[in-house]
């Protein structure tokens, strides 16, 4: 969506009426524009107070007595802020040479406006803005509706590389929180363990349903302290996926455990819990799958085994699943423990590193809260081995501002996936699942690219990744990435393979794994995917002998 971020003369001429009836109308509907989609609304807040002060003079000024003109530009104010966000500068206060030269108001309006992302025009009257150095640009409200209805940089056909993951258009969407969540973590000064950290256990927890979360330095931070609660150490076994990213064995590694490998279902390619009994010893002491891709692994299937041998915990990797749902429980809350990442590109992701354990076992919870600080239990007391493994209060902050979009990211991703699983997935009249099972078994020497298959009716996904098997990888990904369509592998190589692993397990062991090891390859997903890009990423595809 543009950005239109408004002069107060704008606003104004609006209030005291000032122009004549059709053109008041019209900046009426622009400043409401939010509402139908047209553009994106700001006022940058250093003009609210002049905004005020201005009105109230004028008001007085056509006789008002001052408590009525006060009153009168509160509820314009109040009004107004339904409409518009409030939009500040992080940069100008520092910037001693905009101090020295400009029109302080208007440079803080450029600095702010220039501080979005995508297309954004400053709507004046008469004055011009100095946007030196800018991208912005600027009209009279009557220019404005030209200017709007220009195809959006996104919308034409173009050949711009597209995002993998888009997060800066949805930094536009929560602008105002993000600030308000950042000036609040400035102004209290609480970095480490702040008021933020615990308001975010709270909502997280019970968006999970999980009694507990304690909120960490990392997804791979995370599963460490899961592990060392649980007291894994050497002479350990712990089952696990080999087609998963590297944290997930690096930690079981480090704590001098070894890792079992166990392959994986080659339609949703999470571990495969049939065949999970077959590898347990007397030394297993925890199995740890992934939910890879977004949607849960067979996580009932997994507890019942975990259960039937000596209650062994059971660890969910949710670093890419967060937010998916089994059997109407969500993501991170299926098993003794849950483990997710804010990393960045993740469904849920914060401005820097991230993450985060479930738990519903009180004596787990107790002991992940020590560990994460250094395994103290009162102050200087240290009554087990632990880390520096906090979460920052700012990133605990930027991550509650993110919360409240969290559900509306997830039907779009979902959506996304469904659009591209529409216009991809093969003709399914006629064959059943175990003909396409067996399709997509046989697939290296088929000469197309399938989807994986949609998720299975008891769970949702969030679709970290969409995922496609194809066939001569390497070529396809050059041929998209000339025409400006990104690509990605998770992963090129299982983790049995790896040359810092590949002593733990034969990798001949995990065949599947292998196997699609060779074959994915991911497509562009985030929840801000345009349908005109997806159109042209699935052309694309298909142009290139898909
Ligand atoms: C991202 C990820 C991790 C690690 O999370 P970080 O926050 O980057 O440490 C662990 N496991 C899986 C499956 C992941 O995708």
């Amino acid at each position: 969506m543009k950005n239109l971020v408004f002069d107060i003369n704008v606003i104004l001429d609006l209030w005291l009426e000032r122009q004549p009836e059709d053109q008041l109308r019209l900046i009426a509907s622009l400043i409401d524009g939010q509402r139908s989609g047209l553009a994106r609304g700001w006022i940058a807040s250093p003009s609210l107070h002049v905004l005020e002060y201005l009105a109230r003079a004028q008001f007085k000024r056509e006789g008002a007595d001052p408590e009525e003109a006060k009153d009168r530009v509160k509820r314009l104010l109040a009004n107004l802020l339904q409409r518009l966000n409030p939009l500040s500068s992080f940069g100008f206060h520092q910037d001693a040479a905009l101090l020295a030269q400009t029109d302080l108001e208007d440079a803080q309006i450029v600095a702010a406006a220039a501080e979005l992302q995508g297309p954004t025009a400053i709507v004046t009257n008469d004055k011009r803005f100095d946007t030196t150095g800018t991208a912005l640009v600027q009209f009279r409200p009557a220019e404005v509706s030209a200017w709007l209805k220009q195809l959006p940089a996104e919308q034409l056909p173009n050949e711009q590389p597209l995002a993998f993951v888009d997060i800066k258009t949805q930094q536009n969407a929560i602008r105002p929180a993000l600030e308000q969540q950042i000036h609040r973590v400035l102004h209290h000064g609480q970095y480490i363990l702040g008021p933020e950290v615990t308001e975010l256990e709270q909502q997280l927890a019970t968006f999970t349903g999980a009694q507990h979360c304690i909120s960490v330095a990392s997804g791979t931070e995370a599963l460490l302290i899961s592990l060392m609660a649980l007291d894994i150490g050497p002479g350990d076994e712990v089952i696990t996926t080999p087609f998963t990213f590297v944290a997930t064995v690096e930690v079981i590694v480090l704590l001098g455990a070894t890792p079992i490998f166990v392959d994986i279902e080659p339609d949703t390619a999470n571990i495969d819990a049939s065949l999970i009994e077959a590898k347990l010893s007397e030394h297993t002491k925890a199995i740890l799958p992934v939910s890879l891709y977004g949607q849960p692994a067979d996580m009932g299937a997994i507890n019942a085994i975990a259960a039937r041998h000596g209650h062994l915990p059971v660890i969910e990797d949710a670093a890419q699943s967060f937010g998916a749902s089994y059997q109407g429980k969500r993501s991170g809350s299926l098993s003794t423990i849950g483990c997710t990442s804010f990393f960045p590109s993740k469904p849920l992701g914060c401005y820097g590193d991230g993450g985060a354990i479930f738990t519903s076992d009180d004596r787990l919870a107790q002991a992940c809260r020590e560990i994460r600080v250094h395994g103290q239990s009162a102050r200087y007391v240290h009554s087990r081995i632990g880390v520096g493994g906090r979460m920052d209060t700012l990133q605990a902050a930027i991550v509650l501002a993110k919360l409240p979009r969290f559900e509306h990211e997830i039907t779009q991703r979902q959506a996304v996936a469904r659009q591209y699983h529409d216009l991809l997935a093969m003709e399914e009249q006629g064959i059943t699942q175990k003909q396409k099972q067996d399709i997509v078994r046989a697939l290296p020497c088929s000469s197309v690219a399938k989807p994986l298959p949609w998720p299975k009716p008891d769970r949702t996904s969030v679709f970290a990744q969409y995922t496609l098997r194809v066939q001569d990888r390497d070529r396809l990904q050059t041929k998209l990435k000339e025409q400006g369509i990104p690509t990605a592998v998770h992963y090129p190589v299982p983790l049995n393979e790896q040359p810092a692993y590949r002593h733990l397990c034969c990798p001949d062991c995990t065949p599947v794994a292998q196997q699609l090891a060779r074959e994915v390859m991911s497509l562009p997903m985030h929840a801000d995917l345009s349908a005109v890009d997806q159109q042209r990423i699935v052309t694309a595809l298909k142009a290139s002998g898909v």
